[in-house]
């Protein structure tokens, strides 16, 4: 999705951390390149009648904490590294969390802006009948990502399903509720995030009602995260952006305004009595608290200088580089690193899991309540391993996530 290669990026995480960790080489080795990846080619009935062909990817990045977990992404820009990337990134976000899940990601390289509904709905199916064999409910289970809804959900749990000669609910998550999706799931990634916050303003002084939020991206992430923190705190969104541009207001926005302003207008730009701001410019206002919510590397050696925001915390995936990450630290701001920052998604998802192997479902004040404990516990286990051993919270983060793998992987005799 960037010019660079972003699974370079994962790999010089992991390498720090096997550093810290002094990590026997073969286990570093191991853990440095997905298990097992799966390239397909996707022919797709056009409306037009033409055949087009699409190319699709799976990694499973690393089993051994259970079936592989992780989005899908339907992106003009996805490559096999950034798939490879984001599920090395799922494997340390469900280790983090303590959940019994391993890590994968998948992607078509498509454009759903220029699909109808029904070449997407053709293009979801195909891609579940190419990987079938591939995922499973014991498995691998997919999940929304970047531009993939419930709604695409439902078609491929169908797909699975009609193959498998029986309703397969637990094979994805993310799904509409009348289908077997969880309660909580729609918001659940901002939520974990809100909840990450409210456990950081303590270590910074900040007073979340007083509070300052610029938020970078209005997708799913970004506007429930506007939503949830002005919600929750009453905090102020002095602004917010999307691919197209950002908007600024001094006194505030309403999250729900500029929904709305998008959902007509495509966009949050032009936004009447705010003022117009470049993503770049988002990303270096004076507020307390930054959310950057849309792709990877937003914060790099170029502006990672110019941050003012006392807190980051990531919504998207790999959004700050290793440069990036020391200029932060060294600077004092506290970042709450992505894959604990967004792990609500993945959390959510997992007991989406539970539900559909229980033919059981619960309400929302359980789901929130669970959400909110796993994330508050492992706010503060990242925490304590920052202070503990003097260093960032993300490598904090990996020590964390990394050490219950490899513990994991000993343990099954893999190494
Ligand atoms: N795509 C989300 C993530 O990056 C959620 C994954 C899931 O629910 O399996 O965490």
């Amino acid at each position: 999705m960037t010019n660079n290669n972003i699974f370079k990026i994962a790999q010089l995480q992991l390498d720090r951390c096997a550093k810290t960790l002094h990590l026997e080489q073969n286990i570093h080795e191991l853990l440095r390149v997905p298990m097992r990846e799966l390239h397909v080619s996707l022919p797709v009935r056009m409306d037009n009648g033409t055949v087009r062909i699409f190319r699709g990817f799976r990694v499973q990045y690393n089993d051994a904490k259970g079936p592989t977990k992780g989005g899908l992404r339907f992106h003009p820009d996805e490559t096999i590294d950034t798939v490879r990337a984001l599920a090395a990134w799922m494997t340390w976000k469900c280790s983090l969390m303590d959940l019994p899940l391993g890590g994968a990601k998948g992607g078509i390289i498509c454009n759903p802006k220029e699909l109808s509904l029904i070449e997407l709905e053709q293009l979801s199916r195909a891609y579940i009948r190419s990987i079938y064999n591939f995922i499973g409910p014991n498995k691998d289970i997919p999940a929304p990502d970047v531009y993939t809804t419930p709604q695409i959900m439902a078609w491929m749990m169908d797909e699975y399903s009609t193959i498998a000669g029986e309703n397969k609910f637990g094979v994805i998550t993310g799904k509409p509720i009348p289908l077997g999706g969880s309660i909580g799931r729609g918001d659940a990634t901002a939520r974990g995030g809100i909840y990450t916050i409210k456990e950081a303003v303590r270590e910074c002084d900040i007073d979340l009602e007083k509070a300052t939020f610029a938020i970078q991206g209005y997708g799913n992430a970004g506007y429930y995260a506007a939503h949830l923190a002005k919600a929750i705190f009453g905090s102020k969104i002095v602004a917010v952006s999307d691919s197209q541009g950002g908007i600024y207001c001094e006194r505030g926005l309403d999250p729900e305004v500029v929904l709305e302003h998008k959902n007509r207008t495509g966009s949050v730009i032009d936004m009447p009595d705010a003022d117009t701001i470049s993503n770049e410019e988002l990303l270096e206002l004076n507020v307390d608290i930054l959310i950057p919510s849309a792709l990877e590397e937003q914060i790099t050696e170029t502006n990672a200088s110019n941050i003012r925001a006392k807190i980051v915390a990531e919504l998207a995936n790999g959004p700050t580089t290793p440069e990036a990450d020391d200029i932060l630290y060294n600077n004092g701001i506290h970042v709450i690193p992505d894959f604990l920052c967004n792990a609500g998604g993945v959390t959510v998802s997992y007991l989406e899991m539970v539900q559909n192997a229980s033919i059981y479902y619960w309400d929302e004040a359980q789901v929130y309540d669970i959400l909110s404990k796993r994330m508050k516990s492992s706010y503060y286990t990242v925490l304590n391993t920052s202070k503990k051993y003097k260093i960032s919270m993300r490598e904090a983060a990996y020590v964390v996530a990394v050490g219950r793998v490899v513990e994991a992987m000993k343990l099954r005799g893999w190494v």
